[in-house]
């Protein structure tokens, strides 16, 4: 037990190891004071490599404890306990089950919903019947889902389990981080405004898809839904902000930097009344926010196989034609200069070291 009668602990069952005894994650539940107020859902390390959101949760729950929040906020903080302990010599398997390839962050539940049919239905309900009628078809299709046992992987098992304990929420925080990387966030285009409350300096705008991301699983009915109101002639807000924020490198906590980044949620949270308004965030916010297009975030691979060593950093802007790193290749005993015939940022370093043609080199902003 936490010791403070706001907050509750739970133990969820996500699986069950070789021995048949259950695989478990913690849910916490901080009870907001405000019945009206959003409720917020908010989990760390579904890729069990990307560690920094539990230090996070750590600074938050610190400031929860001492301010109750004014909505409902649930966190489950090493929410893949199953990656968590897939180690292949230092490191993590990482973002992948080792079994069978499975993206850990790519199985979450798409509704099938006729949305033009819902919004007809509700076309006169107020937004907090039309939610709560739209929240029970998703707990009906999730629930058949998760029944349907044989079919059931273990990434489909852990992503439709979490998603389930987000159906209630109104806000979706999945904190993940990117490899070798500076902060970013994804933001549905939507919520372009509310974004900004983050106070990130790179902002990636998604459009309305739902290909097994968290983030996507969870705006995806909400704004299909406000869409097709649309095409009624009511205009509505989309009723869920969904985000992923990737808050730097894997592998690596960073206790300092996390007091920065929950500054930055709480910001976010206080613009939404979730929390208490909330002055302390200025110099963890910063002064420029850059949106840009989904389309232009590129992953860029390897022409070459070789031993790779780079001379930029994430966060760098390099420009075409620039030397960024070198390739040798011992098959010919040569060093080949590498460049990019474009200009770019440099969002995230994926590799070095010993690499095939074809590996995954870098993210950057074209
Ligand atoms: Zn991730």
């Amino acid at each position: 037990m936490s010791g403070y009668e706001y907050i509750s602990e739970q133990k969820i069952k996500v699986g069950e190891n070789a021995a048949g005894e259950a695989i478990e994650v913690t849910k916490l539940v901080i009870k907001g004071g405000d019945s009206a107020a959003k409720k917020v859902y908010i989990q760390a390390s579904m890729h069990a490599s990307e560690i920094q959101g539990n230090a996070v949760i750590l600074v938050l729950l610190k400031y929860f404890k001492n301010k109750q929040p004014l909505g409902d906020i649930t966190i489950i903080p090493q929410c893949n306990p199953i990656g968590r302990d897939m180690l292949i010599g230092a490191g993590h398997q990482g973002r992948f089950d080792s079994t069978n390839g499975d993206n850990w962050n790519r199985y979450y539940f798409k509704p099938d919903i006729n949305y033009h049919d819902f919004a007809k239905t509700h076309l006169k309900s107020d937004m907090k019947v039309y939610k709560q009628a739209l929240r029970e078809v998703l707990y009906q299709q999730i629930d058949q889902a998760l029944a349907n046992q044989y079919m059931l992987s273990r990434a489909k098992r852990l992503n439709y389990t979490m998603q389930k304990h987000a159906l209630e929420a109104d806000i979706i925080l999945d904190l993940h981080t990117d490899t070798h990387s500076i902060d970013y966030l994804y933001s549905p285009a939507y919520a372009k405004n509310s974004a900004e409350k983050f106070g990130f300096e790179h902002v990636f705008l998604i459009e309305n898809k739902c290909n097994g991301a968290l983030d996507e699983a969870g705006f995806y009915p909400w704004w299909s839904l406000q869409r097709a109101f649309g095409e009624l002639g009511r205009k509505e807000v989309v009723g869920v902000e969904s985000f992923t924020l990737e808050l730097g490198s894997e592998e690596l906590i960073n206790s300092q930097k996390a007091q920065m980044q929950a500054l930055r949620i709480l910001n976010y949270l206080a613009h939404h009344k979730v929390v208490q308004p909330y002055s302390d965030s200025s110099n963890a916010l910063s002064s420029r926010v850059t949106f840009h297009n989904e389309d232009n975030f590129k992953a860029l691979h390897a022409l070459y196989g070789g031993l790779y060593e780079w001379f930029i950093a994430p966060g760098d802007v390099i420009k075409k034609d620039q030397l960024v790193g070198r390739c040798l290749k011992m098959s010919s005993q040569t060093a080949i200069s590498i460049s990019f015939p474009f200009n770019g940022l440099v969002i995230s370093i994926n590799a070095k070291g010993a690499l095939q043609q074809g590996s995954h080199l870098l993210n950057v902003v074209l």
